[in-house]
């Protein structure tokens, strides 16, 4: 069975539209017979909104704790992007971070993913559902559940088409693809159709949001064939290459 990863940002799955729209690519690509993986974000702002009321209450949170409660809007995201995807007729289960067998170093705030276990994901592919995962997170040595860095699900989502193997990494996002520069700031920027590996990877450390640096590094290193594009419209994105 050829398996699909889909990513989808926060922006994506921001109300119930975007659950909706999220829950008909997952429901489209399972329907082809495809096994497929969504991996989800924090709806909206919700993360901005989750750390401000830790800074509310303290100048410096422990980042254990921290990690638990950023962690709790990709899990609020990913149930609800399950239900949806229900609501439409299909079979789809949803797994917290740890619960989908990534394994993380014990650096709350900005661990790195160092292993996945991917049984639990094949199980549940192998009785024919989707999956949806919550992106941005894994399970720390200790087994506390840990956070990747801010934009951190498109890591998840690349190291789970890694570990899959699967054919394609789709990240469905706010902009139709990859751009010579920040749409939303220079008008006259220009979308690519394809970029490479390492132009890719100078532009996201340069402070390009578009994808995360190690999402990067790790589908170069992993040779994943990655897609950004946009989950509001059927343009067609880009596509990064050797
Ligand atoms: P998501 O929530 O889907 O992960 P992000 O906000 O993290 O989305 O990344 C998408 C944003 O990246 C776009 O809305 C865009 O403003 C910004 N961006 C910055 N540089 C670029 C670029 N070169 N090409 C496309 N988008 C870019
Ligand atoms: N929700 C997290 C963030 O805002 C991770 C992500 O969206 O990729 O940084
Ligand atoms: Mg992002």
């Amino acid at each position: 069975m050829g398996i699909i990863v889909q990513k989808f940002g926060g922006t994506s799955v921001a109300n119930a539209a975007g659950l909706r729209r999220a829950a008909r690519l997952i429901s489209a690509a399972h329907s082809t017979g495809s096994g497929v993986v969504a991996v989800v974000s924090a709806q909206g702002d919700s993360t901005d909104r989750l750390l401000q009321k830790a800074a509310e209450i303290s100048p410096d949170p422990c980042k254990r704790e921290l990690d638990a409660l950023l962690a709790s809007g990709e899990q609020a995201s990913m149930a609800l992007l399950a239900i949806a995807a229900e609501a439409q007729g299909c079979s789809a289960v949803s797994l917290s971070g740890p619960a989908a067998g990534i394994i993380t170093d014990g650096h709350f705030g900005e661990a790195e993913i160092t292993e996945i276990d991917t049984a639990r994901i094949r199980k549940e592919l192998a009785a024919g559902r989707a999956v949806v995962v919550a992106g941005f997170q894994g399970a720390a040595p200790s087994g506390d559940v840990a956070t990747l860095g801010r934009g951190g699900s498109d890591t998840s989502a690349v190291a789970l088409a890694a570990a899959l193997g699967a054919d394609i990494c789709k990240i469905y996002t706010d902009v139709d693809g990859v751009y010579t520069a920040d749409p939303r700031r220079d008008p006259t920027a220009a979308k690519l159709d394809s970029i490479s590996y390492d132009e890719m990877l100078a532009m996201a450390k340069s402070g390009a949001q578009v994808l995360h640096p190690r999402a990067v590094e790790l589908a170069k290193k992993h040779r994943v064939r990655v897609e950004v594009l946009s989950s509001f419209t059927d343009a067609p994105g880009t596509v990064l290459t050797e």
